[in-house]
């Protein structure tokens, strides 16, 4: 249905039909390019988005929630055109004890446990609906379960309240179950970060190092190898080296430099450099067990991939590549299918088959119509 702008009006909510801020809307970190928006709106509070959201189900309008659009697995890649809902005026915050209450449109103005390397330009809401793992993940996890209750406005035009294991209903579900306005997150203590750099003669030291001292379950809360070739796009020594960092005062001796000033600069790391050079690289991510990385590491470094590897909680290395579009292709052919594949436009490529099959069921029984960022799960 083509959306009508009278209607719109009437809503008296603000809202945008110019060119220029139907383009930007929808600029992002995405290779694929979608449909613009018809318009964008730009809601202050639930009342607002729910108004929307009941005259998008009225009038058969696809919605598409965004926040600071720098997901870069098709996220905000409009398939139908339709609205864009702008989350980013609604950034209320309401601190308790070890415990916030954010607005979705939040940037990450708290103690996060876990945050996206590019927290600079993410929101609250779309790192929660569109991320995973992040910085703080070796200690705490995936950015979900630091969650405690969701609001979001569902596709019923009701609110909603998801507690417990159920927040997975619109956890990287990429707002294609409802549109999520208000978190209660768990927060870190207001304790300094401790970083420090162990640097290595090359990749093979550095996979030993790395498998050992993860075996050895450190009290860390972020641990990154990163590979000679992205310190040369940001920041970092010249070698293959581990960043570890740690709440101060925890039981860690391990032996490096000083990291503060790479520590500080972390929003440079994959994802920062990444977006730094969008217009040259493509990347993708791949998540191995501890034992094989390595060979798959190795292989990638030889094609020439730029590479960096990320570690959990989940005794996974989480490998990043960049490269130009004939190294990936090469890199794709030698790895096959990822389990995360932050390429595939459907979300169903990316998540454990409970997590799917939640959001899956949650879609059937509620937005029979694929209106909620259409196109995004494959049934
Ligand atoms: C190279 C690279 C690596 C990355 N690595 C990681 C990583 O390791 N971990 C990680 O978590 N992220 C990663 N990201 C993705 C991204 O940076 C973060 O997930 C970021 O937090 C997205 O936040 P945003 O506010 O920009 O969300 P947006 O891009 O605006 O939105 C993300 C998705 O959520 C939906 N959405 C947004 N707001 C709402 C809402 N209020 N309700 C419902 N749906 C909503 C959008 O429709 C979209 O589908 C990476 C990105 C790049 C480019």
């Amino acid at each position: 249905m083509t959306l009508n702008v009278e209607r719109l009006k009437m809503l008296d909510v603000h809202f945008s039909t110019s060119i220029e801020d139907r383009l930007n809307s929808v600029r992002g970190l995405d290779k694929e390019q979608g449909k613009i928006p018809d318009a964008i709106v730009f809601p202050r509070d639930e009342d607002e988005v729910l108004k929307v959201v009941e005259l998008a189900l009225e009038e058969h309008i696809p919605l598409v929630p965004r926040g600071g659009g720098v997901s870069s697995a098709g996220g905000i890649v409009m398939k139908k055109g339709g609205i864009m809902v702008d989350m980013r005026r609604m950034k209320g915050i309401q601190a308790g004890k070890g415990e916030v209450m954010v607005e979705a449109g939040s940037g990450y103005v708290f103690n996060a446990r876990v945050y996206p390397t590019l927290w600079k330009h993410a929101t609250v809401g779309g790192n929660f609906c569109g991320g995973s793992w992040g910085i703080g993940s070796m200690e705490y996890g995936l950015n979900w379960d630091q969650v405690l209750e969701v609001r979001m406005a569902n596709p019923r035009g009701k609110m909603t309240t998801l507690r417990g294991g159920d927040v997975k209903v619109a956890a990287h579900a990429e707002g294609t179950t409802g549109i999520v306005t208000r978190l209660r997150l768990m927060t870190r203590e207001s304790v300094p970060i401790v970083s420090k750099i162990i640097m290595f003669n090359g990749l093979e030291e550095a996979i030993t190092f790395t498998r050992k001292l993860y075996e050895e379950v450190p009290p860390l809360y972020h641990m990154v190898l990163r590979s000679p070739e992205i310190a040369h796009l940001t920041l970092g020594p010249d070698k293959w080296h581990l960043v570890i960092a740690y709440q101060k005062g925890r039981d860690v001796e391990i032996q490096g430099e000083d990291g503060k000033v790479i520590w500080e600069n972390r929003d440079k790391f994959f994802a920062g450099a990444y977006m730094e050079n969008f217009n040259y690289f493509e990347y993708s991510t791949y998540h191995l067990p501890l034992e094989s990385f390595g060979e798959s590491l190795r292989k990638a470094s030889s094609m020439g991939a730029i590479s960096e590897v990320e570690f959990a909680n989940d005794f996974k290395a989480h490998l990043d590549f960049m490269g130009t579009s004939d190294v990936m292709d090469k890199i794709s052919a030698m790895m096959g299918k990822s389990s995360f594949d932050v390429n595939d436009v459907f979300i169903n490529s990316r998540l454990s088959r409970d997590h799917i099959q939640k959001i899956m069921w949650y879609k059937r029984a509620y937005d029979k119509e694929d209106l909620f960022n259409p196109g995004k799960v494959k049934f």
